[in-house]
């Protein structure tokens, strides 16, 4: 697994349109050829990729500022700590080279043409690029730096492609070539390796990115080995840093899926000596009772309507006069697409020491969440929601303190037991049983992929397709389930039609059939189809998705 990369922005500069630029900002289609590098790497499974530049800083600097995840090494030796994708800024180059390096059994390797032309395309392992940094003394010019890394590469073994495609931009006419003759040959070999578009609208497992696919297929690994167990400790400490502040959130991974995260907090956070109140306003809630009763914990439901807003007050009342002690609630009811006012809540319970368990399943990733100053305790999701990662991975996000008390409590379960998992984790770095290895590469690449977007972009992207929707529902006169005002906009529950021409499994074929899939609605008091917006999904597939909505409508006459 190679987790860092290094671009080197070599000499000082070339001459483009009569402005002195840096190589890689010399655009290719609209876009810097150091931009679709970084873009590449990314997505080849690079958390870190470092910038060494002998020119050009302010307009690599503000790069730094457009992905998360890029730095500006500044005048100070290259401190890389494991095996590096090292790439020059002036090459235009198809992914499938990165995939070649990654794959390499060599650790200090350049591809090279059939002729033997360097293509500037290389790894080296950590233990060269430590030696590269000793031939330079402290704080070294980048120039210097630069030249012992050079030399380093010399000393590679060369592999030879005669397939892979690249070429080297040295001065504007090269760019000019590259565009025009060589471009469209690497975009397509890039297109070759996309896979079948599926747009999925039902409420997860979510659209995922070809890169987060691509991230299952890797070498094969125990997952007992030292690299699994750092590649599970960066997940955790990357999901804690979305959950709430450093070191504030400690989160414990179990190969399940989402309701194995919420059995795991309703079977390990409530004492014996405990009273739980479980807010039912959809399935989920009705779930938390399930597994509650099973436990046969002491609780009691308090039942609300699945489309109006929760009565605060009634809630906040019932807890104090019942003297509870936890607080089990879903912020994102997906049956229906209400979003609970789970905040709230919860703040008012961490102010009287009441603890909160959180079902932020279908809220994770897509609502910022802040576990302490949302006072949330406890609080459960998964893989393959809003992270837009793969199932089979549910996480609990654990307030520090909150967690700690559960050493104390009875262990009711074996598998699903949060202390046990937490602590064996902290201790080995292992999870107690095997974990879901492929999944779990796909989640971390999945992380990489929310970070370069942030969770408030994310949201953003995710309401700009539920306005695409919304829009046509309206124009067509369909209805939806809950008022707009407390809708999550991650997914909305429409009101089937009544037109006795409606079938919901011709409307689900006829969209899967474009290649959109839709989901029917889990209410029973009301019959609603639902669309969910979630997943690595753009607006404009939203407007061709409400297009074919439309059009069903119109062809069974209930469209206006
Ligand atoms: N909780 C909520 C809010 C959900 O939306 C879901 C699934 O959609 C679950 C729990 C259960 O997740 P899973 O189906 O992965 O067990």
């Amino acid at each position: 697994m190679i987790r860092q990369a290094l671009i080197i922005e070599e000499g000082p500069g070339v001459s483009f349109q009569n402005k002195l630029i840096p190589k890689g900002a010399l655009p290719i289609d609209g876009l810097p050829l150091v931009e679709r590098s970084v873009r590449n790497l990314f997505a080849a499974g690079v958390e870190e990729i470092f910038v060494l530049a002998e020119t050009g800083t302010d307009w690599y600097g503000k790069l730094t500022e457009t992905y998360t995840g890029l730095r500006l090494i500044s005048n100070e030796q290259c401190k890389l700590h494991g095996d590096t994708l090292v790439i020059f800024s002036n090459v235009l180059y198809e992914a499938a080279a990165l995939t070649f390096l990654i794959n390499e059994t060599q650790r200090d390797v350049q591809i090279i043409s059939k002729i033997g032309e360097f293509s500037g395309i290389c790894r080296l392992s950590a233990e060269t690029i430590a030696c590269a940094s000793q031939l330079t003394e402290g704080n070294a010019a980048i120039g210097k730096q630069i030249a012992a890394l050079a030399k380093a590469i010399e000393k590679t073994v060369l592999r030879k492609s005669n397939i892979l495609q690249w070429y080297k931009i040295n001065n504007e006419e090269q760019r000019n070539e590259a565009e025009r003759f060589l471009f469209s040959t690497i975009q397509e070999a890039d297109e070759l390796r996309k896979v079948r578009r599926e747009v999925l609208l039902n409420p997860g497992p979510a659209t995922t990115s070809d890169s987060v696919k691509y991230a299952q297929l890797c070498a094969d690994i125990c997952p007992r080995e030292q690299e699994f167990g750092d590649v599970m400790e960066w997940i955790c400490g990357e999901l804690s840093l979305m959950a709430g502040k450093p070191g504030r959130v400690e989160t414990v991974l179990f190969g399940g899926s989402g309701t194995a995260a919420d059995e795991v907090m309703i079977s390990s956070c409530v004492p014996d000596d405990g009273k739980l109140l479980i807010i039912d306003n959809g399935a989920y809630g009705e779930r938390f009772a399930k597994i509650a009763s099973v436990y046969k914990l002491n609780f009691e439901v308090l039942k609300s309507s699945g489309f109006a807003p929760l009565d605060c007050d009634a809630i906040k009342a019932k807890l104090v006069d019942g003297r509870f002690s936890h607080l089990a609630v879903v912020y994102h009811e997906t049956t229906t697409g209400l979003l609970n006012p789970a905040p709230e809540l919860c703040r008012f319970c961490h102010e009287r020491g009441i603890t909160t368990i959180v079902d932020a399943v279908s809220a994770f990733a897509a609502i910022p969440i802040d576990m302490d100053h949302d006072g949330f305790d406890f609080m459960a999701s998964t893989s393959n929601k809003n992270i837009q990662g793969m199932a089979g991975v549910g996480f609990v996000f654990c307030r520090k303190e909150a967690l700690e008390k559960t050493a104390a409590y009875p262990m009711r379960n074996y598998y699903l037991n949060l202390w046990d998992q937490y602590t064996h984790f902290k201790k080995t770095k292992q999870t107690r049983f095997t974990p879901p290895v492929q999944t779990l590469y796909a989640l971390r690449q999945a992380i990489i992929e929310a970070k370069l977007e942030g969770i408030e972009n994310r949201y953003a992207r995710y309401a700009s397709c539920w306005d695409e929707l919304v829009k046509v529902v309206k124009k067509t006169g369909l209805r939806m389930l809950v008022p707009e005002e407390i809708q999550s906009k991650l997914i909305t529950a429409i009101i089937e039609p009544s037109s006795p021409k409606y079938s919901f499994d011709e409307f689900h074929d006829l969209a899967r059939s474009k290649g959109f899939t839709i989901y029917p609605g889990k209410i029973s008091d009301a019959d609603t189809f639902r669309i969910a917006n979630i997943g690595d999904i753009r607006p404009e597939e939203m407007t061709a998705f409400a297009n074919i909505l439309e059009d069903y409508m119109r062809s069974i006459g209930v469209a206006l």
